[in-house]
């Protein structure tokens, strides 16, 4: 076994406050012992880019109250320090919400230092690459899946939608509602990934005017069995009219707005639910069933074409491209 020095340096990316209302984006050496006391210490190989992690590498403090700081959500590595039997030295896990990159160092530094309740250890039928291919976006994914089996919704039932489609959690949710055998309909606002989404499984894939109803009307012509909306704001507003009597929608995000303008009548005349995924605070006996069916039955194909390995020194203009909404499928960090 390994022992690392208290005071070894590890190269993480840090974000500076410029002292002007700006914030800088830096690739620093940093020492373990800045990292928070006990639990864990994670020695991370890969991690990812989620649209959080940007607003967080971006001086926003809904999501980082202090800088300079580490972002980076997800996080999957070799554990080199444990203070429970829960975990031993050399074991894989995969880290994901929680505090993680928030206000916690995180996954943008080859070293996480975590309370061992947050880890997961790497199951079997995924790598740790993988694991960070889906990452936050997979899990989401998979949780929103999971929502819509759980209310009874089945193939036959009609259409499932996914708003957001080429984005982290869109994409991977095309994929894996497609694997479970749902007619899926992708819509997105870039018209050069619409080939991209049939090969993930879309069975048509859409323009953004799809779900984009001004007219006012309560209730719309019913569209969807089921839909996971990762836009939110006027987005949502369109497909809660659109949903089918005892349709389902999981509210994933908000790249479209924060606000929620809507009535009762799809509710009481439709039956519908609005149903909201968390993830980051997910309880870890369910977070686990949900790594462990990513990694089985619910292994999405075709992970390759979904994701773009960077380094550190790349993730900076990564950063500006998520929060333009110009990414598409999934951007995986890779440590040296
Ligand atoms: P991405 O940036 O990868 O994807 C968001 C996608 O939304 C974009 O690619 C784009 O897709 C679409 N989009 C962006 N701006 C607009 C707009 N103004 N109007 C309509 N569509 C737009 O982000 P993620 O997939 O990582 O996350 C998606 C959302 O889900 C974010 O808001 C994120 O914070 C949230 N999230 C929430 C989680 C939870 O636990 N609740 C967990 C993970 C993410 P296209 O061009 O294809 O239309």
């Amino acid at each position: 076994m390994q022992t690392i020095s208290a005071d070894k340096k590890f190269r993480a990316a840090v974000i500076t406050e410029t002292g002007n209302g700006g914030f800088q984006y830096g690739i620093k050496n940093r020492n373990l012992a800045d990292l928070p006391a006990g639990g864990l210490l994670v020695r991370v190989r890969y991690s990812s880019l989620n649209y959080k992690d940007a607003l967080s590498a971006t001086g926003n403090r809904g999501v980082t109250r202090n800088y300079p700081h580490t972002p980076g959500i997800d996080a999957a590595g070799i554990v080199v320090h444990s203070d429970t039997t829960d975990f031993m030295p050399e074991q894989e896990v995969i880290v994901t919400g929680h505090d993680l990159g928030q206000n916690t160092s995180g996954g943008w530094g080859e070293f996480i230092r975590v309370p061992s309740a947050w880890a997961v250890p790497l199951p079997s039928g995924l790598t740790l690459k993988e694991s960070m291919a889906l990452g936050t976006a997979g899990f989401t994914a998979a949780q929103c899946a999971q929502r819509i089996v759980e209310h009874g919704v089945i193939p036959a039932d009609g259409e499932v939608l996914v708003t957001g489609a080429s984005g982290g959690v869109g994409c991977l949710a095309v994929a894996l509602l497609a694997k479970l055998g749902y007619r899926v309909v992708a819509v997105t606002g870039k018209d050069h990934c619409h080939d991209w989404l049939r090969t993930l499984g879309a069975a048509r894939v859409e323009g953004r005017q799809e779900v984009s109803d001004s007219s006012g009307k309560p209730l719309l012509c019913r569209k969807w069995a089921a839909a996971v909306d990762t836009v939110g704001g006027p987005v949502l507003e369109t497909v809660l009219r659109q949903l089918s009597h005892r349709g389902i929608v999981t509210a994933v995000g908000n790249a479209a707005g924060a606000e929620l303008n809507t009535t009762v009548y799809p509710f009481i005349l439709r039956g519908i639910t609005l149903a909201g995924v968390d993830s980051s605070a997910c309880p870890a006996g369910k977070r686990k069933k949900i790594w462990n069916r990513l990694a089985g039955g619910w292994k999405i194909p075709g992970l390759d074409t979904i994701v773009r390995v960077v380094t550190l020194e790349a993730l900076e203009v990564e950063v500006q491209a998520i929060l333009r909404g110009n990414i598409a499928g999934r951007v995986v960090v890779k440590h040296a």
